[in-house]
């Protein structure tokens, strides 16, 4: 997959009829396989970065009339030759000019093998390649806006620097190394440990930053839950403003689960209503209650609702003793406040952290909305921070962090030799994140998640 000797092609814009599809070559002989199915101007006489109206055509049979846009190496998304040909968005077409280039010398792009290219060629580094396939997959303003800022660089020349300092100091304890019957030390022990702190420090912020990113890529998975008649399916619809579950008097009839997508301030909180938790009777409403719970269980955020009518301070706190797991937040909601006086209100069972709403009455639902927000986005979001959204840049954050620790601890006591491992190990996995250190595997593993054609 890393060769890139040969031109490749494949169709850029999703497959299926459209206004027009865009066939991309990329590799040293973009052009001049172009140039063989190609009626108009001589392609390979033409500057960078024009367009040129023409006809594609195999022999006397003509294909289509396209618009070809050139771009020559260096200055092309893969650094190589490569030529865009947009053409008629009929699959019929589309299918018929890539064969035609294929029988002409072009070889079908593998998964994500353009953006491969633009990292083999030093256009992109690693984090910023992964970067590529989350803006195609951003579905919401937030998602965008953070892809955007790694694509553009942000935090991996953040970590090349730190790496960098590493890396001179991993030679110093090298040399020292060549020198050990001598017992000098190269490497200043305190500078050491001060860049060790720093870089400690900014990798511990990213770690934490990845419950955030992670949020804004993937979405909160956030399960409401409560009594049957708590009014669950009406805080649903409260909540996304329209009519989408199904209310009803008869306890017990949301059985299944229902997943909707609520989105504030650019998050997505991917809303799961349950079967209702009181002790079930009957076995449907057991595999209800048990699959709230495996539900909640995988949730970031549990919406637990009780009727304020109904419920006493003693049946709250037993729900909410059932319903607590680690990792998981909980907002307790009050609701049909309408139903209640105001002497009621002032006497409701309490507990931290909750809301008194009207569902049904639309009530302090903005309010509400607030506090779902500021469960995942701890501070304001002011758009400039560095946050991770990867699992694979979390995990290598972490073993850099531990490789690091074991550098702190051993600095007093630990031989030159070891010290050196433990660096080059962090080393090694900061790398890992930028691209600075890769394997055929790793490689194959990130790009073959992207789409052919990208
Ligand atoms: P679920 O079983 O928890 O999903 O509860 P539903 O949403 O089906 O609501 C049960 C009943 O309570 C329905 O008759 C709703 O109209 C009613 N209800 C829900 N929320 C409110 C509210 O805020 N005020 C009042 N008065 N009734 C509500």
């Amino acid at each position: 997959m890393t060769n890139t000797e040969d031109t490749i092609v494949a169709l850029a814009t999703p497959s299926g009829t459209g206004a027009i599809g865009v066939i991309r070559l990329s590799g040293p002989e973009a052009i001049t396989i172009a140039q063989k199915v190609w009626k108009g101007k001589d392609l390979t006489k033409q500057a960078s970065h024009t367009l040129h109206l023409g006809r594609i055509a195999d022999g006397d049979v003509l294909i289509d009339e396209v618009v070809a846009s050139l771009f020559i190496a260096p200055k092309s998304y893969t650094r190589e030759n490569v030529v865009e040909i947009s053409c008629h968005g009929s699959a019929y077409i589309i299918e018929s000019i890539i064969k035609l280039l294929i029988k002409k010398g072009a070889r079908a792009a593998q998964a994500g093998e353009f953006t491969l290219r633009a990292f083999l060629n030093g256009q992109l580094d690693l984090s910023q390649a992964e970067a590529v396939a989350d803006l195609i997959a951003s579905n919401s303003k937030a998602s965008q806006q953070v892809a955007l800022q790694q694509l553009r660089g942000g935090f991996s020349s953040q970590l090349k620097t730190l790496r960098d300092q590493l890396v001179q100091f991993a030679s110093l304890i090298e040399l020292e190394l060549d020198f050990a019957e001598e017992d000098v030390e190269f490497a200043n022990r305190d500078q050491l440990k001060q860049l060790i702190l720093t870089i400690t420090r900014i990798i511990g912020n990213l770690i934490q930053s990845f419950e955030l990113g992670n949020a804004i890529k993937n979405g909160v998975n956030t399960v409401i839950a409560g009594r049957p008649n708590a009014g669950k399916s009406t805080l649903l619809n409260a909540l996304l403003n329209e009519e989408r579950a199904i209310v009803s008097h008869i306890p017990g009839t949301t059985r299944d689960t229902i997943e909707e997508v609520l989105n504030i301030n650019g998050i997505n909180f991917r809303l799961i209503d349950t079967a209702g938790i009181r002790e079930a009777t009957d076995t449907i409403e057991q595999i209800g209650v048990q699959r709230t719970m495996e539900k909640i269980s995988q949730s970031a955020l549990l919406l637990y609702l009780f009727d304020a009518e109904q419920t006493t301070q003693e049946e709250l706190n037993n729900d909410l003793q059932r319903l607590q797991k680690p990792g998981v937040s909980i907002l307790v909601i009050a609701n049909k406040a309408d139903l209640l006086s105001e002497q009621q209100l002032n006497a409701l069972p309490s507990v931290d952290n909750m809301i008194v709403i009207s569902a049904k009455e639309n009530q302090h639902i903005d309010g509400l909305k607030n506090k779902i927000y500021h469960s995942a986005v701890k501070d304001q979001l002011s758009g400039n921070e560095t946050l991770i959204t990867n699992i694979r840049h979390l995990e290598a954050l972490q073993k850099t962090e531990e490789a690091l620790t074991r550098v702190l601890n051993g600095m007093q006591d630990v031989t030159s030799d070891f010290l050196a491992m433990d660096i080059k190990q962090a080393l090694h996995y900061l790398g890992e994140i930028t691209g600075a250190v890769t394997t055929d595997d790793l490689l194959e593993n990130i790009f073959s998640k992207f789409c052919i054609g990208k």
